[in-house]
């Protein structure tokens, strides 16, 4: 069984509650020196013989690999690099591509709206008149029809933490003869992931899998599909024999394919040694210590701020590792909380949102958290007008 908090290996300012590890998880304490090697000893001393001498050409697999088991699948199936956005374009244009005849993507209102935007984006440029319908997520299974191409969902709602089922939801498109695209960027490193056969899946490696800010995404595709994927981002480092540099794209074998060009070979130090953590760590032990701090800390909001509502599922098997509060003022009352050293974030229009993440959270810090918290709320330091002015990033 895997012991939780496991607080050595991660940094944490002094006097400071992290519940916003779901945005951005913190440092592993690994990574400075680690990074700090890539620089000098690899990208310093090998130059341009790194991509061969130091694997840096091999890392997008070599990490997809590790990532694999996180989220429940084969290794080989797995290829990090560019941004989560650019991975649902290319996940949503090879889905399209398995069912040309059908005309409707469909996704819910709790999508969050990057994944939304790029499928936009993607119609627009196909040009077929293709339709985005987004339906309440409760709504989502009745909508899927026989003209329904693929199904796009985020698991867990990034705003109120509400969890779908994959294996009732994938069962149900399959039937219908849809695709499934999983977004796992809120459940990738927060709990067990059952992808159910569905055909893609995307995540990012910044949030619970704490690999820094601008880390790469991830992408899965289903090893019996993968030599049929004609990428829509046919970058060079996706081809077949990148160094032929031949006239015409060609796609690379299996999951090679879905590379484009140049990977961040300076974040995927940090990423390699952020997924060390994950190496012998039990996903199952690993959910129920959040459920537990999340119950905790529920209790202890509800007990003292009657003014905040829990906006998130109450049943924790329907939630992620995330809770949300609904507050008019939440904007305001989060820039107090903060303040006081408790960290979580806001999600317009009133979400006050806070991640659990027992690898370095224990039971007195959501003790400390829940006392903070309600001190703001109770004396309304949120009033203050130092708090009400919104910045570029809430
Ligand atoms: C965090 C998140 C993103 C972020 O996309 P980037 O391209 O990495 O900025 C996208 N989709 C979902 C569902 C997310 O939670």
């Amino acid at each position: 069984m895997t012991q939780f908090p496991q607080k050595d290996l991660f940094h944490i300012p002094d006097g400071l509650i992290y519940l916003d590890g779901n945005s951005l998880g913190p440092i592993p304490k690994a990574v400075p020196a680690a990074t700090q090697k890539m620089l000098t000893d690899e990208w310093g001393e090998l130059l341009i013989r790194g991509w061969n001498k130091a694997g840096w050409m091999n890392q997008p697999t070599k990490l997809g690999d590790q990532i694999a088991p996180i989220i429940g699948v084969v290794a080989g199936s797995v290829a990090v690099g560019d941004t989560l956005s650019v991975k649902v374009f290319q996940a949503l244009a090879a889905a399209l591509q398995l069912n040309p005849d059908r005309r409707k993507i469909l996704s819910d209102n709790g999508n969050f709206p990057t994944d939304l935007y790029m499928a936009e984006g993607l119609i627009r440029t196909i040009g077929k008149d293709h339709k985005l319908i987004t339906v309440d997520p409760t709504d989502v299974i009745n909508s899927i029809d026989d003209d329904t191409a693929v199904v796009m969902l985020t698991q867990v709602d990034y705003r109120t933490g509400r969890l779908h089922d994959t294996k009732t939801i994938t069962a149900a498109a399959h039937a219908a003869g849809a695709i499934m695209i999983w977004d796992l960027a809120h459940t990738a490193g927060a709990m067990p992931i059952d992808l159910a056969g569905a055909e893609f899946a995307v995540g990012c490696t910044y949030k619970y899998l704490n690999a820094g800010p601008g880390a790469p995404a991830f992408i899965y595709v289903r090893p019996d599909l993968i030599e049929t994927i004609q990428p829509a981002l046919s970058g060079w480092l996706g081809h077949d024999a990148p160094f032929e540099f031949e006239q015409s794209y060609r796609p690379g074998h299996a999951i090679e394919r879905m590379r484009v060009g140049t990977p961040p070979v300076i974040q995927m130090a940090s990423l390699q040694v952020a997924l060390d953590i994950w190496k012998d760590l039990d996903l199952n032990d690993l959910r129920a210590a959040s459920i537990k701090l999340s119950e905790r800390f529920i209790a202890g909001i509800e007990a003292t701020c009657p003014d905040l509502t829990l906006a998130s599922p109450r049943d924790p098997n329907a939630r992620g590792s995330q809770v949300s509060f609904a507050f008019d003022q939440g904007y305001a009352a989060m820039q107090a909380v903060i303040d006081h050293g408790v960290i979580g974030d806001f999600r317009a229009p009133n979400i006050m949102r806070f991640g659990f993440t027992p690898l370095y959270l224990d039971e007195s810090d959501i003790d400390a958290a829940v006392g903070i918290i309600a001190s703001v709320m109770t004396q309304k330091l949120y009033t203050d007008a130092k708090y009400q002015t919104r910045s570029r990033v809430t």
